[in-house]
């Protein structure tokens, strides 16, 4: 099988959409009028960011949910990708599995994909994600301000917690291993709660690197510090683990951290409901800069919890 039957076979379908789809040299899109384009792009490299042996249905599904992710951390509304994938072989039961992973997320969430790149090498895998938002009210990483209130979506912990599993470091009954694997390997992106924030967060951002880096991101561009209640951040991972280490810093969650205003807790909490996305409250924006945690009766908790750096 060439490239071109490949690309056919597996990646073209027709454009509902977009303008122009997959098959000439540039995907045509019509942003709605008044709508700025949200554009964003995630890599997945073999043995960086998956195992060599994981279902290719997962893996697809994963590298559309992390830059779903990103837009949803924007509040935006997807609308297309492309795929740049590189294959050190034509692997035709692979290439199954991994376009129904990706398609299935994709038409899930109206997201078409209007092309690509496809090329032999080691197997690597970039998504870039076009999505639409209204004009000025993206949800942006510098909008916190001292006296806003922290929140988190859904849960933390538990795909670090499977990671520590199949690398054989930390022992799980099957059950609890098959919850904590999904939370790994099939994300889901809370796009639906960034589109019901927007108008209501201060600031936004997707946790991919661990909470606590990553809200250090929304810190540092927001010219603030912030407090954060380790008891309601421990409440946040499921049974097994409750490790602080997994939920301030284990990372791939791709849950959002966001602030809020105090005057919008009812708006929060209605915005979580009509997303069918639980929202937990863990600590406030402060003015004094830095990164301050105690447990629930204020009692400071020592903990230098760096999040992931591909470099560091
Ligand atoms: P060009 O040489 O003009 O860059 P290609 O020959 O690489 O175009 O690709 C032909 C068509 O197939 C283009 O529309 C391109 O966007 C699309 N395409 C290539 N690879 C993929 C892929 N993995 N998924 C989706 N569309 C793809
Ligand atoms: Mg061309």
């Amino acid at each position: 099988m060439g490239e071109f039957d490949l690309i056919e076979r597996f990646f073209k379908r027709p454009a509902r959409r977009a303008v122009l789809g997959v098959g000439d040299d540039c995907a045509l899109l019509q942003p709605t009028a008044g709508m700025q384009l949200a554009v964003s792009s995630d890599m997945l490299v073999e043995g960086r960011h998956f195992f060599a042996d994981v279902d290719p249905a997962a893996l697809g599904h994963k590298a559309l949910a992390v830059n779903l992710s990103d837009l949803a951390a924007c509040g935006a509304t997807p609308l297309a990708f492309t795929l740049a994938l590189a294959l050190p072989r034509v692997d035709e039961a692979w290439l199954q599995g991994f376009s129904t992973g990706l398609l299935a997320l994709a038409d899930a969430h109206g997201c078409e994909l209007v092309g690509g790149d496809t090329t032999q090498g080691p197997l690597n895998i970039c998504i870039t994600v076009f999505g639409e938002v209204p004009r000025g009210q993206a949800l942006l990483r510098s909008g916190a301000q001292p006296g806003d209130d922290i929140y988190v979506s859904g849960t933390l912990g538990d795909a670090r917690l499977a990671l520590e599993a199949l690398r054989g470091r930390v022992q799980l009954p099957d059950g609890e291993l098959a919850r904590a694997r999904a939370r790994l390997e099939r994300p889901e992106p809370r796009v639906a709660l960034g589109q019901a924030l927007r108008g209501i967060a201060s600031s936004a951002i997707d946790i991919s690197d661990g909470l606590a880096g990553d809200l250090g991101h929304i810190l540092k561009a927001s010219g603030v510090g912030a407090a954060l209640n380790t008891d309601a951040a421990l409440g946040l991972m499921g049974a097994g683990g409750k490790k602080l280490e997994y939920v301030l810093s284990g990372g791939d969650d791709y849950e959002l951290a966001f602030t809020a205003p105090q005057s919008a807790r009812q708006a929060v909490d209605a915005a979580g409901a009509q997303a069918g996305t639980p929202v937990t409250r863990i600590g406030q924006i402060q003015q004094q800069p830095g990164l301050r945690l105690a447990d629930a009766q204020g009692r400071p908790v020592e903990g230098n919890f760096r999040s992931f750096d591909h470099f560091a």
